[in-house]
């Protein structure tokens, strides 16, 4: 489903932040991507929801070129991803409900079409009471939640999620992941970024460990 072939980045003030890079991920398949702070794991990211392109080499996905992607079609393959950033990107002023719509409404989703995704995705993540609060109101957990409440609302086929252990006790974060995120029976494709290498590789799933940009494990 991904494939990333020789794949390399290199921003424009010179710095090379993935280099070289080979690698598959299948559908359905559950992924964490490891490495130290500044290894590249966001840059992956950015290259696959095409925030970024790459300098080098090639990316597939579905088995189509992103290289060659008409600027038309970028937000027709950025529905197909749903994103958990670091810092959540809630947007403040915005109630739990309006976080979740705001996406819907921009991949043109229709005015009734919303109330039901909207109704059936906050039951599912328990926000019934909580449609008007302001995510200042919610908890830590809570708030990364509606995160994941919000990149799901859009069934993408993929989930990305960056960092998810560094908001909550890992303990949480896990119960959350193996909740709301991680579904074999639907076979999403869910890819993890996490620092922590440990957690990793303790997860039972396949990992890629980058280091300064290359990968040194892929297991
Ligand atoms: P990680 O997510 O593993 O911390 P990143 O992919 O964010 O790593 O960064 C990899 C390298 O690329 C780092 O050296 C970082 O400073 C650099 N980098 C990331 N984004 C940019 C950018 N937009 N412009 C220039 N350099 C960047």
């Amino acid at each position: 489903m991904i494939e990333f072939l020789h794949t390399s980045k290199v921003y424009p003030n010179g710095v090379e932040a993935v280099r070289d890079l080979t690698f598959t991920i299948k559908q359905g398949e559950e992924v964490f991507i490891t490495g130290p702070a500044g290894a590249g794991k966001t840059t992956i990211f950015k290259l696959l929801i095409k925030d970024e392109s790459p300098t080098g080499g090639t990316i597939m996905f579905g088995g189509a070129s992103l290289n060659s992607l008409p600027d038309k079609e970028i937000p027709y393959i950025r529905r197909k991803f749903g994103v958990v950033f670091q810092d959540l990107k809630l947007l403040p002023d915005r109630t739990v409900e309006d976080n979740i719509s705001f996406v819907l409404h921009a991949i043109g989703i229709s005015y009734s079409q919303r109330k039901e995704k909207i109704t059936r995705i906050l039951s599912l993540f328990g926000f019934e009471n909580k449609y008007s609060l302001l995510p200042k109101e919610l908890s830590a957990g809570e708030k990364q939640k509606l995160a994941f409440a919000r990149a799901l609302s859009t069934e993408p086929e993929v989930l990305l999620i960056d960092e998810p252990f560094s908001h909550l006790e890992v303990a949480s974060a896990w119960e959350l992941l193996q909740l709301f995120c991680f579904d074999s029976l639907h076979k999403r494709t869910v890819v993890v970024i996490t620092q922590d290498r440990e957690i990793a590789r303790k997860s039972g799933r396949r990992v890629i460990e980058l280091k300064a940009g290359q990968i040194i494990t892929n297991v």
